[in-house]
Order: structure tokens, then sequence, then C-alpha cells
């Protein structure tokens, strides 16, 4: 019997819809289905665990998925809050930072996806566009209305460095992405390399160069996967990558 790696994937807080809307922690169904497809075993991480439980969960995990989400607080890299900044969780930026940068310097197999992406930046001290569309209106459309446009619709391109684990994973020099995402990468911090843009130069995927897998990628290629083989090729990498370590 093969060994199937245990994915930690982070949650987030809600409450369930109907009075007395009780507090929970959940995560988005698609990463979840995303790591069972590919060969893991997927756990939903808390964002509520004290720093030494979540230490101690983390050290069980053989990799790790940062999902998609709100806004991390700019006052974290320095910045005052634009006025179009949503979903701020305190506890999430807390959590999800401490986890992306343990999973840097313990060479944990790390999949970063969407917000995802912008903690792995921020957590290493870079920082972010707080809203491209009022901040660089020459760029294209990355937010689109998810009741309008299917999630699994892709919207524009990428340019992939071969020269990369994206570049590998992809093996092509291009891609064809979804996009909703209205904050991106800003300055890059000094650990990480960019390693796929949108035609407008907007950052779409991030590595840690000589770790042995650490990406995050701008797009959703958990509503991608099952139609797209090279997205697939995101999710058992990182299985792949969790099982040799
Ligand atoms: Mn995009």
């Amino acid at each position: 019997m093969s060994h199937q790696p245990l994915i930690g994937i982070t949650g987030f807080e809600t409450a369930f819809p109907q009075p007395p809307h009780a507090p929970l922690y959940a995560t988005g169904q698609r990463y979840v289905r995303a790591i069972e497809d590919a060969g893991g075993l997927p756990v939903i991480l808390s964002p509520g665990l004290s720093n030494d439980t979540l230490l101690a969960t983390l050290e069980r995990l053989d990799g790790l998925l940062l999902s998609g989400g709100g806004d991390i607080d700019p006052t974290i890299y320095g910045e005052e809050p634009h006025p179009t900044i949503w979903g701020l969780d305190m506890n999430r930026d807390r959590a999800e930072l401490a986890m992306a940068q343990w999973a840097a310097q313990t060479q944990k197999p790390l999949l970063c996806i969407c917000r995802g992406t912008q903690v792995l930046n921020v957590a290493l001290g870079g920082s972010l566009v707080q809203d491209i569309e009022t901040m660089q209106p020459k760029a294209l459309r990355h937010m689109y209305d998810q009741e309008v446009t299917p999630r699994e619709q892709v919207t524009h391109s990428i340019t992939v460095d071969t020269d990369s684990l994206l570049g590998e994973l992809v093996n092509s020099n291009a891609a064809q992405v979804n996009s909703w995402h209205h904050q991106a990468i800003k300055r890059i911090a000094a650990e990480l390399k960019v390693v796929a843009t949108a035609p407008d130069g907007v950052v779409e995927a991030i590595e840690i160069p000589g770790h042995r897998f650490a990406l995050g990628v701008q797009w959703h290629p958990e509503w991608l996967y099952d139609r797209q083989p090279e997205m697939a090729r995101l999710f058992s990498g990182l299985i792949a990558a969790a099982k040799r370590a």
C-alpha cells in the first residue's frame, strides 16, 4: 500500500446560516476534493488554534495548502487600508503567516492559492497592491462576479518561466487561467521569485527557489484541475513532493 501524505488545508471562521449562527471553521470543498483526487489525505486546519497547538499539528503534516479568502490586514506590511479591503481576519492572518514561515524554513511542501500566495509573500517580507482596479487602472480585469462568470471559466493568459517548478509542472511557457483576485503582489519578498505574469505584468505565480516544493499561484486551479491536466499537476506535484519529504 502506497503512503498517502497528510495535507493540511487552511480554514477560516464563519457562522452557521440559521440563527443562532453558531461559529464554524470551514474551507472550500474544491480544495479538499483536489487534494483527495491527487492522492492525498486532506485535513482542515482551524485558524483559531493556539501557536503551540498549531505547531504540533503542522509537525504531523506532510504538506500544506494555503487556501483562498479575504484580504490580509495591510498594516502587517506597513500600509494604511484601502477602502476596498474586505474580509479581514486577525486570527487567520496570524495562523497562516506562521504556517507560511514554517513551511519556508522546514522545506515542507507548500502550495498556495490566491490569498495563500499573498500570505506567502507577506510572510517573507513582501507587500501587496491593495486594489488592482483602482491602483493599476491600465491592468486587465482580474476580478469577476462569481454569480455571473463560472469559476471554471478561464479569463486571461499567463506567461510561465520554463526554468521553474511551475514551468516543469505545466510543461509550457504559457497557460490559460481563471481570475478572481482584486489584489496582487507589489514588492516581492527577497526569498521569492516571480515565475508567471499576466499580459499586463500582474504577478500570477511565485516560488521559493531551492525549496523542494513551494509554489504560489494567484488563480484557482482547484476549479480547473478536472478539465485542464496541467492544473491537476499542481496538486499531484504537491502530493509527490509530500511523499518524498
Ligand atoms: Mn489574474
